[in-house]
């Protein structure tokens, strides 16, 4: 069972992305070894990242979603494809903050004031970048303002983590519905109404994935959309899967060693005579010994 659903309603008004990457988010948070508030901020980030690498056209495009904030977690980062690969990364996995008077963690405090960019690289000479300052570091609603703001796509955003009492991740999930030109005001209005009654979205994930049946997505469509009139129910277009996959690999880091020129190459040949890189993504190190680095110099420019 894929864990994403793309969807449309028979009008046409409105187009869905519906998915619940709980392991994503999972697996992320323990390799970053996260505090909850920290997995709530990265599983945001990389919620949101994952629906829109799917909206990518192209099968070699690549999204960039970054957070940038002046609050403790400093900086997220979370890179996705068209195939729903998603890897992501927090600057502070460490950040923690007492909750909020609602008991909820406090997202918006850790991120603090700052921008949101999405950097779309779709092959061209310069790739796209937009860049909307944040409205409340708590992820959703700075990315429906840089839906609006920015492309022009009037949308509304929901993400959410949520833990066990036993303070591990129980379900993680992310919606984004985009209004559709042309869109018939009786749906829009319909929507409206849903949204404003909708109970939390992160309640609403952690129910759907509680539910008997393997199609878990289905069952949190069909939670959030059920109270629509039959017309304005999303119909699905297509399955994908969110997953949490680092594409980065030894030639990479090569390349990268290559780029910094042959003055600092040869300066850690000299001082340190090996090096060790880490994937911020992953975590993953690769060793370099003298003699590899040697042979990286004649790719590097002076
Ligand atoms: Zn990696």
């Amino acid at each position: 069972m894929s864990n994403t659903i793309i969807a449309v309603d028979e009008s046409g008004s409105y187009r869905l992305y519906l998915t619940i990457t709980t392991e994503a988010v999972r697996e992320a948070a323990r390799i970053h070894g996260c505090t909850p508030l920290a997995a709530a901020a990265l599983g945001r980030t990389l919620t949101g990242a994952g629906m829109m690498g799917l909206m990518l056209k192209s099968d070699t495009d690549r999204l960039t979603l970054q957070i940038k904030g002046d609050g403790p977690a400093e900086q997220i980062l979370a890179c996705a494809d068209p195939a729903g690969h998603v890897k992501a990364y927090i600057a502070d996995p460490a950040v923690d903050l007492p909750l909020k008077e609602n008991g909820k963690l406090d997202v918006g405090g850790a991120v603090g004031q700052g921008s949101l960019t999405v950097i779309k690289d779709m092959g061209m000479k310069e790739p796209y970048v937009g860049r909307i300052e944040l409205v409340s570091g708590e992820i959703a609603e700075d990315l429906t303002r840089y839906f609006t703001v920015s492309e022009q796509q009037p949308s509304s955003v929901a993400l959410g983590v949520r833990f066990g009492a036993d303070g591990e991740i129980s379900a993680a999930g992310g919606m984004i519905i985009q209004v559709l030109p042309g869109a018939s005001d009786e749906c829009l209005t319909a929507l409206e109404d849903m949204l404003f009654l909708m109970d939390s979205f992160t309640l609403l994930v952690q129910d759907a994935a509680a539910m008997e049946g393997p199609d878990k997505t289905k069952n949190l469509m069909d939670l959030i959309f059920g109270r629509l009139p039959e017309q304005f129910r999303p119909r699905v277009l297509e399955e994908k899967d969110i997953e949490w996959r680092c594409d980065c690999s030894r030639e990479r880091m090569e390349a990268a060693l290559v780029s910094i020129g042959k003055n600092d190459l040869m300066k850690i040949i000299e001082e340190d005579g090996q090096a060790e890189l880490t994937c911020q993504f992953c975590r993953k190190s690769r060793h370099f010994d003298k003699n590899e680095l040697i042979s990286l110099l004649e790719r590097a420019v002076s």
